[in-house]
């Protein structure tokens, strides 16, 4: 029997393990020159707007709503189909979570619903660029603009996607990234925030770390409830090694992709009923390669049946209106009906850079077979 093969795995090349060591070693562990590298870098590649890191992508989604002044009274728009931070962030701040549905194909916000959804308190749209797939953003920007709305590009997993030939990050309001564990590139846990001026990231700074501004050589003032959110030196130094990588990391997962969609063939879909992500190759990073499932199949038996031939699979994600902490906000089942159908039966193919093309081949052999009988 072939070994197991998890639905996803980072690749931390020993150039990376060398420079944690050596960092570990250097007598400076906390957030400090390696923090600072890689905001430089981070910040040229986003075609030099100003970046700030943060230990998670959580957090860095939380405080952009700050920055924007979010808060008790303000709608926020999203999607159900998300990890649950994004709508959790949205709480967090006293604002209310307002879902709009997905599209079926994306399987992202669909923009239309957005615009339904609306009112005179709306005050930001946080889209999610499910598997690095961005929305249509020119629509975006214009609905934005039109409504006069903040936008937080939940952009969690889409470090390398584009649109129209430029980085997402590189434009756009604010653009927050996750270096998780799973992530394309990843810190261990971290994440970043691409902001539209120095003022935003000085904010950013203070909410960061207590809202604490130093202030001359005599010390220090605290005007604003910050929290301790700063990335370690040693996060930073293995965000340095992996964003070196992107390149590569990104190249490796469009070939995979590629690679799926030519081992299925064409009539994939037609045969077994499941439906195919979008085969988009100009956008997208390819994080997650997600299939919709056939109703005659349970996604419980499906990844159990895969689990059975040394193959994980991930989900992501179940509609977030649909736990207990959003039921209590008075969502219930019924109101976004494709992101519940999508929400049952979606689940994510083993994908990651070091695989090889005849994992994918395991994979596609396996689940034809799950699928067939
Ligand atoms: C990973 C992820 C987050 C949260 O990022 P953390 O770094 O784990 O806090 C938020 N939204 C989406 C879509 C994600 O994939």
């Amino acid at each position: 029997m072939n070994e197991f093969l998890p639905f996803s795995r980072p690749s931390i090349d020993e150039a990376t393990i060398a420079a944690v060591a050596e960092t570990l070693r250097s007598g400076w562990i906390t957030s400090g020159p390696k923090v600072q590298e890689f905001e430089r870098q981070l910040s040229e590649y986003f075609g030099g707007r100003p970046v700030r890191t943060f230990n998670s992508g959580t957090c860095t989604m939380e405080i952009a709503l700050r920055i924007a002044g979010i808060g008790h009274g303000d709608e926020v728009i999203t999607t159900p189909i998300s990890w649950v931070a994004t709508a959790n962030v949205i709480l967090e701040v006293g604002a209310t979570p307002v879902f709009a549905d997905i599209n079926p194909i994306t399987r992202n916000i669909d923009l239309d619903k957005v615009e339904a959804a609306i009112t005179p308190r709306t005050k930001a749209i946080i889209p999610v660029y499910l598997a690095g797939k961005p929305v249509d953003m020119d629509r975006l920007y214009k609905i934005a603009a039109r409504h006069k709305l903040r936008v937080v590009e939940d952009a969690a997993q889409a470090i390398g996607s584009t649109w129209r030939g430029k980085p997402i990050g590189s434009f756009g309001d604010f653009v927050s990234f996750s270096f998780q564990a799973n992530k394309n590139i990843t810190t261990s846990e971290g994440g970043c925030l691409v902001l539209n001026n120095a003022e935003e990231a000085a904010l950013a700074e203070k909410y960061r770390l207590q809202g604490v501004t130093r202030s001359g050589y005599d010390g220090i003032e605290v005007d604003v409830l910050g929290g301790k959110f700063n990335m370690t030196d040693i996060a930073a130094a293995i965000g340095l090694g992996q964003f070196a990588q992107l390149n590569v990391i990104t190249t490796q997962r469009r070939k995979l992709a590629r690679h799926y969609f030519a081992t299925l063939g064409k009539d994939f879909e037609a045969q077994t009923g499941a439906q195919l992500p979008p085969a988009d190759f100009e956008n997208t990073n390819w994080h997650l390669f997600q299939i919709v499932l056939p109703e005659r199949i349970t996604r419980a038996d499906f990844m159990a049946r895969m689990k059975d031939k040394n193959i994980g699979i991930g989900y992501h994600y179940a509609p977030i209106h649909l736990f207990k902490l959003y039921r209590a906000q008075g969502f219930k089942e019924g109101m976004f009906p494709i992101a519940e159908r999508v929400g049952r039966q979606i689940v994510s193919l083993p994908m990651f850079a070091a695989m090889n093309e005849s994992d994918v081949e395991r994979t596609c052999v396996a689940m034809c077979e799950v699928l067939e009988n």
